[in-house]
């Protein structure tokens, strides 16, 4: 574990408070102790009690695009607080909301021109979804209430969000009944297909399918299909070409609108402004937040071509914090960041880099596939690489604390470790990981007797 060397961290402040609620964190983990996270640096961070942190995560959700220390980003934000902290998001607007539209209207894909602003990437899906609905319903196409999401989706923890989580099982099914209406059909993850088929033999078959899952429904009735463009429920997984192209001809033969989710994917987290535009499709509808404020403050917004906009007079949704002045501010500093430092790109150049380092880990017993696109890259686990049988929970918790011990910070998501630097993460940082990455699964392997 990497100490402190300057001497900037203060001593360890005792234990937590007992007052304090974390969230997604068992009993057991609390009493293990969890680390209290004091301050970031470019692409470290550091506890209180001094040890420091290769972070492969940004942030552990992955949000941190630009890394961490930004003065830019905190002058910007407290400029922006002197001048207007807050003000109404109906019928009053603020510059910087206006002047974020118009950089995201430059970056956006296809005919997204429209955009709207809420605090994180729940409330943008939750937005999306009502408007779709709002859409519909506001051409006078009463019924479609439906939504398609996909097993192994996430898309967030509120209300009409947990209707399309298809993964995290947990949390959806402690808050259930939901709203009813959702409909679930199989994702594209070809390491271990739902549907037991093998590309391309397979025809694309879990695109093709949800034709057949909408006409059960009645294709009066559904509204909308959300989806992830590379999905995180099994480890950045990026679905065959064709798939794309497929899901969007299937809505469009049925008058759904199309939303994709990029709270994860967009700016430039797949070496791209957003990650749709590795398949040449463009959304209906799209949701951002995460990368884009770099996580500094919380911020989602949704965005949508001027079709979808066009019939609906006022969106009837408001937010206390809608379009907050503050969050867009840091918001447009941060995609400045992005643009002047040529952070896409970046992404594109280091994500191929990390691949090629990773791609020899394969050798591990443990490693079934290596895979990523930009800075988003995972390694699928298993205990047997012929049957791919999925690695135990506990073993990835184990990963996941060896990691810890010697300096860097991974997380797991679904059966993969999966990776998600800050996209300022040098070629020196990536060496450095891959070197403890490397001996965590071979010290696993070891442990478990397949070494
Ligand atoms: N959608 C996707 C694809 C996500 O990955 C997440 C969070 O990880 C969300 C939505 C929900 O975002 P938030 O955690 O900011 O509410």
């Amino acid at each position: 574990m990497g100490k402190d060397e300057r001497g900037k961290h203060e001593q360890s402040r005792g234990p937590l408070s007992p007052h304090l609620i974390l969230q997604r964190t068992s009993k057991q983990h609390v009493r293990e102790g969890v680390p209290v996270i004091e301050r970031g640096e470019g692409v470290r961070i550091f506890d209180e009690d001094g040890h420091s942190y290769l972070d492969l995560t940004a942030g552990n959700t992955r949000p941190v695009h630009v890394g961490y220390g930004r003065r830019e980003i905190a002058q910007a934000v407290y400029d922006q607080i002197m001048k207007l902290p807050y003000f109404t998001p109906m019928r009053f607007a603020n510059r910087p909301a206006s002047d974020l539209a118009d950089a995201l209207a430059e970056v956006a894909p296809g005919g997204i021109d429209h955009f709207t602003f809420v605090c994180d990437g729940s409330e943008a899906v939750e937005t999306a979804i009502k408007l779709a609905r709002h859409y519909h319903v506001s051409r006078g196409d009463l019924q479609r209430h439906k939504v398609i999401s996909r097993r192994g989706a996430y898309h967030g923890v509120t209300g009409g969000a947990l209707r399309a989580l298809g993964t995290v099982n947990a949390m959806r099914q402690i808050m259930e009944p939901l709203a009813p209406g959702t409909v679930f059909v199989d994702s594209p993850y070809c390491y271990r297909c739902p549907l037991h088929l093998s590309y391309p033999e397979c025809g694309i078959a879990c695109a093709r399918d949800i034709e057949r899952f909408i006409e059960f429904e009645g294709p009066s009735q559904v509204s909308a299909l959300i989806a992830e463009p590379i999905q995180q429920g099994f480890g950045a997984y990026r679905p065959p070409k064709e798939y794309w192209r497929i899901v969007r001809e299937i809505c469009d033969r049925h008058g759904v609108l199309l939303i994709v989710d990029e709270v994860i994917c967009g700016f430039g987290r797949t070496g791209r402004w957003f990650a749709i535009e590795h398949f040449d499709v463009e959304p209906d509808i799209m949701t951002m937040a995460k990368g884009i404020s770099s996580g500094y403050v919380p911020l989602g917004g949704v965005g949508c071509t001027a079709r979808v906009w066009e019939p609906i007079d006022t969106f009837q949704h408001l937010h206390t914090y809608g379009n907050h002045p503050v969050s867009c501010a840091a918001a447009l500093k941060n995609l400045e960041i992005i643009r002047a430092e040529d952070l896409i790109r970046r992404s594109e150049e280091m994500g191929a880099y990390f691949l090629e380092q990773m791609k020899p880990l394969e050798s591990n017993p443990i490693v079934g596939e290596v895979r990523g696109t930009g800075l988003w890259t995972a390694v699928d686990l298993t205990t047997d690489g012929a049957t791919r049988a999925l690695f135990p929970m506990e073993r990835m918790d184990s990963l996941v604390r060896r990691g810890r011990e010697k300096g860097i910070i991974l997380k797991y998501m679904g059966p993969s470790l999966e990776f998600a630097p800050p996209l300022i993460i040098t070629r020196e940082d990536i060496d450095a990981g891959i070197e403890q990455i490397e001996a965590c699964l071979r010290e696993e392997a070891e442990e478990m007797g397949l070494g």
